[in-house]
């Protein structure tokens, strides 16, 4: 006989908990902004990737209201049938032009955009390279596309040009990474990945989920940062960090966006996002463009708050972004740490497996323009006495 369900989940979960593994929600009683409230104390939020607070500007919020006052609160289906409203041609327009792509198209979330991409791409016979560190989201498409999936070490373009040696057995190639490393806040060797496409006949797609508005001069994030504009075929990224929305996105061709409209699952069979975080989306990449202080503001502070972690003897790896790792290792005591920095007024989430590698349990920091000095300093005394 098989166990009841909630028995066999909950010996599950006990197993989980013995392990430091166990997950839970916390609920937020204010918004996530710099500050937040959580468990009816006052915190400095480090969790959130609002990293240009757009998700509190007034105009964003404002474009959002009028959005759901004029076109309702739901999309009410597909693109292909009746949800296909103007906000979503007229953010898709932005996007592209902004990007400086031929277009672009919207999803109803970045995991979404990635699960539908890469299988609308590449499928058996055909051959992907994958940093070690990708995303889930990259991991996920990558599994439903039934391509042959090669891991190379984490920023290694050298180690993916060996893993491509045998390019010719494959009909297409897709070489696919995170541009700004999620849970490590560093950035991939995008000159690198694209001359090795270059050489290999492989199309380069780079999701940019934590770049997009943060890196770059104009905010066109890693991809602008390293130069390769114009060479990577597919460029993928969310509404909901920087653009403080929710929503993901495709851009590069016409023919591309033509051939996911018409191939990529998660867009044919989900319904569109809705009118309000489209609208909301298009206003944050308004004020992404008209207030680039906030860019500025934020690598100022991820840069002074990863200095001083330092400084104190943590160890954070990384390079220019807003996240910043602290690195721990095992599980319990990254939980720990948690606990310890949230008691002294800090929000530092900690990460464990499997959203990164066995092993490497860390705190994740994300800075946001609305942090103010005054909240790096606090945050790096919470550190210290954390530290004894
Ligand atoms: C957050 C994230 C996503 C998923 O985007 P959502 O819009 O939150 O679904 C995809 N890729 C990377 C690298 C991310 O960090």
């Amino acid at each position: 006989m098989m166990a009841n369900l909630d028995e066999s989940l909950q010996t599950e979960l006990a197993a989980l908990a013995e392990r430091g593994r166990l997950r839970t929600t916390r609920p937020f009683e204010t918004p996530p902004g710099p500050r937040a409230q959580i468990g009816g104390r006052s915190l400095i939020n480090f969790g959130s990737n609002n990293y240009l607070g757009l998700a509190e500007h007034p105009a964003v919020r404002r474009a959002a209201s009028e959005a759901a006052e004029r076109w309702g609160t739901g999309s009410t289906g597909s693109r292909l049938l009746s949800g296909n409203l103007p906000p979503h041609a007229a953010l898709e327009a932005a996007l592209a032009s902004f990007l400086g792509e031929e277009a672009a198209l919207l999803f109803s979330s970045g995991y979404l955009a990635a699960v539908g991409t890469i299988p609308a791409l590449v499928g058996r016979g055909d051959l992907i390279l994958s940093d070690a560190l990708n995303h889930a989201s990259l991991i996920d498409g990558c599994r439903l596309s039934r391509a042959e999936v090669r891991v190379y070490r984490h920023a290694d373009a050298a180690h993916a040009a060996a893993r491509l040696a045998d390019r010719q057995a494959f009909r297409r190639c897709l070489l696919v990474t995170d541009g700004v490393f999620s849970m490590d806040g560093d950035a991939a060797p995008l000159a690198e990945l694209a001359d090795l496409a270059q050489q290999c006949d492989a199309w380069l797609m780079v999701d940019d989920a934590h770049g997009l508005g943060v890196l770059g001069r104009a905010g066109r994030g890693s991809v602008e940062a390293a130069e390769v504009e114009g060479r990577v075929a597919v460029r993928m990224g969310t509404l909901s960090k920087a653009l403080g929305s929710e929503g993901g996105f495709v851009a590069g061709s016409r023919t591309l966006v033509q051939f996911l409209i018409n191939r990529a699952r998660s867009f044919i069979f989900s319904t569109a996002p809705s009118p309000a975080s489209v609208a909301a989306a298009q206003a944050a990449l308004r004020v992404l463009r008209t207030e680039p202080e906030r860019r500025q503001r934020v690598l100022l502070g991820a840069a002074k708050l990863r200095a001083g972690l330092v400084h104190l003897g943590y160890q954070s790896t990384g390079g220019e972004s807003a996240i910043i790792p602290v690195l721990v290792g095992a599980d319990a005591e990254a939980v720990r740490l948690s606990r310890q920095l949230e008691e002294q007024g800090v929000w530092a989430p900690a990460i464990r497996p499997p959203s990164v590698p066995v092993g490497s349990a860390r705190l994740r920091l994300a800075v946001t323009a609305d942090h103010s000095a005054k909240d790096i300093e606090t945050a790096l005394r919470s550190f210290a006495e954390a530290r004894g």
